[in-house]
């Protein structure tokens, strides 16, 4: 329970800045920031909820506060953007104390000064029920840069930045288990990819630097979700090999029908997917092996009505938004 919400804003303001655009910080009725010319200004939000997005029993506060954070950069490096500032919204119901609400602003500034973010403000609420925990993000990107899912063309290829499922098989062992559980060394790789992902902006700066017409996506909603909404928003078919999609190495000893689940439906690995001509791919290539990022060409694009299909075994089926089997991330989401 927070006793004095004054104190608390005062223990976790920020004793320095980063970013030399700051004008005002905490401690004022907005914070103040120089816009630079030639960068596009980008903005985005998302919301936490405990009980739908985490439980006590997957997450420790240090963990709610990284990740409620990386997600956000994670769009920012979908969009091939530099994070800049970060603001906090906080509804704190009475079991939670300022010991761990203090955590959750360290998780927090660990990803924050890996990016050299800025905290600038935000606000401090009770909740009746669960921990709820809204983050914006603000970050900037050259002029006319535009990696919009609305980019791709027919003849260009699909390419993954990462690999997948790894994020999913370790909430299903932490919904088994719980935090103190004895993981094996092998089974914590799991669990970090879902506590403690690491957005790409590195790989998303290359995109963006490249100038190339390019379509991205974070794999925030699993990345049948996100090529659906590529096709979607492009207006083109996306034709998928299950073969070539990179799946983590710390799933390959699943049985197989559970890392194709967890591939394609998991999602939360916030990885990259997106669109690009070849001629792109043999261009920025090289720059991904270089900086041992891994980029993987796991289909091609035609001209189509918005659909995905993906092919295993030599049978071709359409790939649906989401929905595999018994495993309704949606709902699990808390996406409505
Ligand atoms: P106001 O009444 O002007 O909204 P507040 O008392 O809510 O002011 O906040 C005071 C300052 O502390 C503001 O700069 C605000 O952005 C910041 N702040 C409030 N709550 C939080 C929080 N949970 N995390 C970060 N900054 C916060
Ligand atoms: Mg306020």
């Amino acid at each position: 329970m927070l006793r004095d919400e004054f104190d608390f804003i005062d223990k976790i303001k920020p004793i320095k800045t980063n970013q030399k655009a700051l004008i005002k910080g905490i401690g004022d009725d907005s914070a103040v920031f120089k816009s630079s010319s030639m960068f596009d200004e980008l903005i985005c939000m998302d919301t936490m909820v405990e009980g739908v997005h985490f439980t006590r029993q997957t997450m420790t506060p240090f963990m709610i506060g990284f990740k409620a954070l990386a997600v956000n950069v994670s769009d920012i490096a979908a969009m091939g953007g530099i994070p800049t500032y970060y603001l906090v919204s906080i509804a704190v119901p009475k079991d939670w104390t300022e010991h761990d609400l203090k955590e959750i602003y360290e998780g927090m500034s660990q990803i924050g000064e890996q990016y050299s973010m800025d905290l600038i403000g935000g606000d401090t609420v009770s909740s009746k029920q669960g921990l709820i925990i809204t983050v914006t993000v603000c970050g900037k990107v050259e002029e006319g840069t535009n990696l919009f899912r609305s980019n791709a063309k027919p003849g260009d290829l699909v390419f993954v930045v990462g690999e997948l499922g790894a994020s999913a098989a370790g909430l299903e062992l932490l919904l088994k288990n719980g935090l103190s559980y004895t993981y094996s060394t092998h089974e914590k790789m799991l669990l970090k990819q879902h506590q403690l992902p690491e957005p790409q902006v590195e790989a998303g700066r290359i995109l963006a630097e490249s100038r190339e017409n390019i379509a991205l996506n974070d794999i925030s909603d699993g990345l049948a979700s996100e090529t659906n909404e590529i096709a979607e928003a492009s207006m083109v078919d996306l034709h998928l090999d299950f073969e070539k999609i990179p799946r983590s190495k710390y799933i390959k000893n699943y049985p197989l029908l559970d890392q194709k689940r967890w591939s394609l439906f998991g999602g939360e690995d916030y990885f990259l997917v997106g669109t690009m001509s070849k001629s792109t791919f043999d261009k920025i290539n090289q720059t991904f092996d270089q900086k041992g990022i891994k980029l993987s060409v796991i289909g091609d694009v035609t001209v189509g009505s918005g659909e995905v299909y993906l092919t295993h075994n030599n049978k071709k089926e359409k790939l649906p938004k989401r929905g595999f089997n018994h495993f309704d991330k949606g709902e699990e989401n808390g996406k409505l």
